[in-house]
């Protein structure tokens, strides 16, 4: 992948060049089409992941692409033309184009640094930083340039809105950076009453490590349709849970290796996640029947019949939950060794989500996805998402009647104990390959995850 290939300004892939940038790094490669596009985006990276460029490249190509003289004059060509006309120049707030929120100033200055980097060809943008502790006469200054960027701390940057040096009529684009960073820094009120002074036109970037909990509504109230992007890191790839794919013929089948799999030692308490709400009851009711203690949660359930279940589940008097994603969003409970996919999910980040419900508080998991032959593509695309593979498994006596994909061959059938964190494969045996991969060689694990090789080590991030 190329940044010509994104569909960047030529005067911006020249900047990148002289900046020794050779090509994307896999959050530019997904973001930098979206934003062209239009799209708003809720991105989960870490700081070095590139994420920067990621929102500022799309910017300067949007911004480079308007025409400067619908802006009209400065402020300070207005004030000059004032005093020439005999007249007491009034002060014309700024009306930036770019908003890009961050939670520090030194991040703020980076951001800008960077910006000056890539828009070095384009000589009529201007970014500028508004920071707390910068003198209020040197920030005057650079408003009266009116840049079409700002960078800015939430902090002051209300305090030049509240006076009025500031007007957001004419924002293009708001990009909140390291979103809960600075909510956890008790930006909350200060990034709601500057969202609510932008137009609700405005194309919306929101970065964040996490998207989960208060970030993740506030991502939500601030954005439209917007697409999500999540860069996974070494540390939430959950190399701490093992994850196996078992092929079932139908459903009497998958019905009885899930009984079997749930009689497992090493199980302490599970989740079994269903697409629907009434595949969840009718699973619970059927695993109750057969001796389990279960409990079905789903978006159906009043949330006192919700927090009773969770409850139970806390106090280990429910050993295997049935839920459905929203249901089992954040569910955090260390003794859940085992998570189950009856039916795989419709997105793979919500693939991530699933499996995360194990392996918690530095424990090891394993997350098993029953799958019809048929789904076979859609455990390829959650692979491609997470950048691992997952090794297939047959239990004796459980085996599928047909054979799965030539792509996939069996893992070693057997048990699983909590101190065990591979992924299942036998060494040397391959189960998934991109067309034209080399073979891959796959000895234990042993810290790193080697089926990750032709992903994460090229990701930018694990450098
Ligand atoms: P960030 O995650 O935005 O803080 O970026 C981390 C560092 O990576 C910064 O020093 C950037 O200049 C650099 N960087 C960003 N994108 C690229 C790229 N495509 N190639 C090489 N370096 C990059």
């Amino acid at each position: 992948m190329t940044f010509e290939a994104l569909g960047l300004n030529t005067s911006i892939i020249k900047a990148l060049t002289d900046a020794g940038y050779t090509k994307p790094t896999p959050v530019q490669e997904q973001a930098i089409p979206a934003a062209i596009a239009g799209k708003d985006l809720l991105v989960s990276s870490q700081t070095g992941s590139g994420k920067t460029a990621a929102f500022m490249l799309p910017s300067l190509h949007r911004l480079a692409g308007t025409d400067p003289v619908a802006a009209g004059k400065t402020p300070n060509q207005e004030m000059q033309a004032a005093r020439a006309r005999g007249e007491r120049p009034r002060f014309k707030a700024a009306q930036p184009k770019m908003l890009v929120l961050t939670p520090t100033r030194e991040l703020a200055l980076q951001v800008t640094t960077n910006t000056d980097k890539y828009s070095v060809n384009l000589r009529r943008l201007k970014a500028v930083s508004i920071l707390g502790g910068m003198p209020y006469p040197k920030q005057m200054q650079l408003l009266a340039k009116n840049p079409e960027i700002l960078v800015a701390t939430p902090g002051r940057l209300i305090d030049h809105m509240e006076s009025g040096k500031i007007d957001f009529s004419q924002l293009e684009i708001l990009v909140l950076d390291e979103a809960d960073r600075m909510l956890d820094m008790g930006f909350i009120d200060d990034i709601e009453k500057i969202v609510d002074a932008t137009p609700s036109t405005r194309q919306t970037m929101l970065f964040s490590a996490t998207l989960d909990g208060v970030v993740g509504n506030m991502a939500r109230r601030i954005t439209k349709d917007p697409q999500v992007i999540q860069i996974l890191s070494a540390a939430n790839k959950h190399e701490n849970i093992t994850q196996r794919v078992h092929f079932v013929d139908d459903l009497s089948h998958k019905n009885r290796l899930l009984d079997h799999l749930l009689r497992d030692e090493a199980l302490d308490q599970a989740v079994v996640f269903t697409a629907t709400k009434r595949d969840a009851d009718t699973i619970a009711d059927r695993l109750n029947i057969a001796g389990f203690s279960a409990a079905a949660l789903h978006g159906d359930m009043h949330q006192g019949a919700r927090n009773r279940t969770l409850d139970s589940l806390r106090r280990g008097q429910v050993k295997i939950l049935i839920a459905t994603d929203v249901a089992a969003r954040g569910i955090d409970v260390p003794t859940i060794t085992h998570v189950f996919n009856y039916d795989l999910p419709k997105f793979p980040e919500d693939y991530v989500h699933r499996i995360g419900r194990t392996g918690r508080a530095g424990r090891n998991g394993l997350a098993i996805s029953l799958v019809n032959h048929a789904e076979g593509m859609n455990v390829k695309r959650i692979e491609r998402f997470t950048k691992q593979l997952i090794p297939v498994n047959v239990i004796e006596g459980y085996e599928p009647k047909k054979t799965s994909s030539p792509a996939r061959s069996s893992a070693r059938p057997g048990g699983w104990k909590p101190g065990d964190n591979r992924t299942g494969a036998k060494p040397g045996q391959r189960s998934f390959s991109k067309p034209g991969a080399a073979p891959r060689k796959e000895g234990g694990y042993k810290g790193s995850n080697p089926r990750s090789s032709d992903g994460a080590r090229r990701s930018y991030g694990d450098r």
